[in-house]
């Protein structure tokens, strides 16, 4: 090493790779900084779909409730439904029955303050006074 030449030579090389590893430092922190932020985001997507998941869940279940009372309540309709036509006549209900058939279901309505309780209405007088409302012959 007493050449002079060959000093700066091997120094300048020593620059040389210094500048490659740093360079080689720089895009290692870079991926690494990436790799991260890839990791973060995927938390974040992976906490928000438990979350919904959750929701789901309970939503589910509420709803699964609410079918549940919906049913009872049409099982009690249905009784309270048998045991009214129970008292009544056989012609009334043959009209009932028939008017039923034909009327999306809905074979009679409450009048609520001179209007139809089903599609809202309103009764001519004449119609209004009629007690109890029946069938024109
Ligand atoms: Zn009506």
């Amino acid at each position: 090493m007493s050449n002079p030449k060959e000093l700066q030579d091997l120094q300048a090389e020593a620059e040389a790779l210094g500048r490659q590893l740093s360079t080689l430092e720089d895009t290692e922190l870079d991926k690494l900084a990436a790799s991260e932020e890839r990791a973060a985001a995927l938390q974040t997507a992976i906490a928000e779909l438990e979350a919904v998941t959750a929701q789901r869940g309970a939503e589910s279940q509420s709803l699964g409730k609410e079918a549940d009372r919906a049913e009872e309540e049409i099982a009690r309709l249905e009784a309270d439904r048998e045991l009214a036509l129970k008292g009544v006549e056989a012609e009334p209900l043959a009209l009932y029955t028939q008017l039923r058939g034909t009327k999306a279901g809905l074979a009679v309505a409450k009048v609520a303050g001179g209007s139809c309780g089903a599609c809202g209405a309103e009764l001519s007088a004449a119609l209004a006074r009629r007690q109890p409302l029946r069938p024109a012959d």
